[in-house]
């Protein structure tokens, strides 16, 4: 079975010895990094603010306490939605690692 860059899907040149490559390119694989540091990123806020939200429910202005049932929501979805992607990126590099 022929490997694939698990960044842009380019078939690899096949190694007889070594670890087998990931990538394709050292493109590739700072693409690769830049993609997982966003996700890691994006996770890091959407828990940051989930928290904030969960704060100002209970602590908030009148105002801030009336809107935070839909932010708590939204927030707490991103966190999910972020940790899912993030995932699934480690889970491709993991594949690739085999
Ligand atoms: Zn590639």
């Amino acid at each position: 079975m022929t490997e694939c860059c698990i960044e842009c899907g380019t078939p690899l040149a096949s190694h007889l010895e070594g670890r087998p490559a990931d990538y394709c390119s050292a493109t590739c694989r700072r693409m690769r990094e830049y993609a997982r540091r966003r996700a890691q990123a994006a996770v890091a806020r959407a828990e940051r603010e989930l928290t904030e939200a969960r704060l100002r429910a209970v602590a908030g202005t009148f105002g801030q306490r009336m809107v935070s049932g839909p932010l708590v929501a939204f927030w707490a979805a991103e966190v999910e939605r972020a940790r899912s992607a993030l995932r699934a990126l480690l889970s491709a590099e993991e594949r690739g690692a085999r």
